[in-house]
């Protein structure tokens, strides 16, 4: 990622670490970090499960779990790959059969939890069928489920445990001549995990999947994952995350995406800068936001509005976003074009006349960049 040398305040310089594939999704080095979620349907049930991943890679997932606990699930998971249009990690616990079934119909990416997975002979044939079927593998630490010789060594789960749990499983891959992985050291205390992160970024090249696991519902669990997430990602670290809450996929989705625009690491779709409104709102902000959210949602370029109900804030954060409104007396507001007036606008017109304004500008630049494309 450039480094801005205008506004240095905003700058995150990226860990290095190395460039994986998962499926056609690279991982790590210079790759945009990618968004990743996990079904929760029956993974037998290929419908429901499709449906999910499509609704999910429609928000902007990059990358989609799957869980695969049985026999039922993994014969499922060759049409879900075959059909779905981002890569399918299956995520192993306990069977390492599974994880060979799943290499077997197609998946990406293998998830296996070293508390879990078992011995090293077992982690060298899913290993094995990895490579066979050209699919990387994360290890997936997790703080809940560490392995016994680790929690008897440190005495609870703690960020070196954890770091050394997931160092162990890396040298059986390194071991075997296998560099295609990923990793993470999960846990739902965001102190543990930010630890544990750090020095696994420090112990490893490798990239870094990030993730509070077990968050919570939508409010309380988003909350913890911005800090968690945030702060590691403001230090540069982590190629891939997941926020996992209590909620629909998609809108795990939605709030990983929120992170990383909010942190400036990746732009997709449209930006809302709103006030929180008060006495002196030339319309109601609120009401206005909640609808533009939803009429808004379709559209997949970035670009930022600015919805400011008075002139105290308007003119100036117009003047950052790429279209404005700023509420005015008498049942009209000012619309702003990167950054400058240009037109009144009734307040019953408003919305109409923004969804235009931002799906115009959209078509717009998709067509630059289409002809760009073609140019090359
Ligand atoms: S921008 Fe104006 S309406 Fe919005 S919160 Fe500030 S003072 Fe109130």
């Amino acid at each position: 990622m450039s480094l801005n040398p205008v506004r240095p305040w905003r700058n995150i310089e990226r860990r290095r670490s190395r460039q994986i594939m998962v499926g056609k999704v690279p991982v790590g080095g210079d790759a945009p970090i990618s968004v990743q979620t996990m079904t929760n349907t029956d993974t037998s049930d290929v419908k429901a499960t499709l449906d999910q991943v499509l609704r999910a890679a429609e928000v902007g997932a990059d990358i989609v779990r799957v869980s695969t606990p049985d026999e039922a699930s993994t014969r499922a998971l060759k049409e879900i790959c075959r059909e779905s249009p981002v890569p399918i990690v299956a995520d192993i616990h306990f069977h390492y059969r599974r994880a060979i079934e799943a290499a077997e119909a197609g998946a990406a990416c293998l998830r296996i939890n070293p508390g879990n997975i078992g011995d090293e002979r077992r982690v060298r044939e899913v290993i094995r069928a990895a490579k066979d079927h050209g699919c990387s593998i994360r290890i997936g630490v997790n703080a809940g489920s560490l392995e016994k010789h680790l929690l008897e060594k440190y005495g609870e789960p703690c960020p070196d445990a954890m770091v050394e749990s997931a160092l162990e499983h890396i040298r059986i891959l390194e071991d075997n001549d296998f560099r295609e992985y990923k990793v993470s050291v999960k846990a739902s205390d965001v102190f543990l995990a930010a630890a544990a992160y750090q020095g696994l970024a420090e112990a490893t090249d490798a990239p870094i999947h990030l993730g509070i696991t077990e968050a919570g519902g939508m409010i309380a669990g988003t909350v913890k994952s911005a800090i968690g997430l945030g702060n590691l990602l403001w230090m540069g670290i982590g190629d891939t995350i997941r926020v996992s809450l209590s909620a629909d996929p998609v809108e795990e989705v939605k709030v990983g995406f929120e992170i990383l625009k909010s942190l400036g690491l990746r732009t997709r779709g449209v930006q809302i800068i709103s006030c929180p409104s008060c006495a002196r709102q030339g319309f109601d902000v609120i009401r206005t936001v909640e609808i533009l959210e939803k009429r808004l949602d379709h559209i997949k370029t970035p670009m930022s509005l600015s919805i400011i109900g008075c002139v105290v804030n308007g003119p100036g954060e117009a003047l950052m976003t790429d279209i404005g409104f700023t509420g005015g007396g008498a049942g009209a507001g000012m619309v702003y074009m990167a950054g400058k007036q240009s037109h009144k606008l009734s307040n019953e017109q408003m919305v109409d006349e923004i969804v235009r304004l931002v799906e115009e500008r959209a078509a717009r630049l998709e067509a630059e960049a289409q002809a760009a494309e073609a140019a090359q």
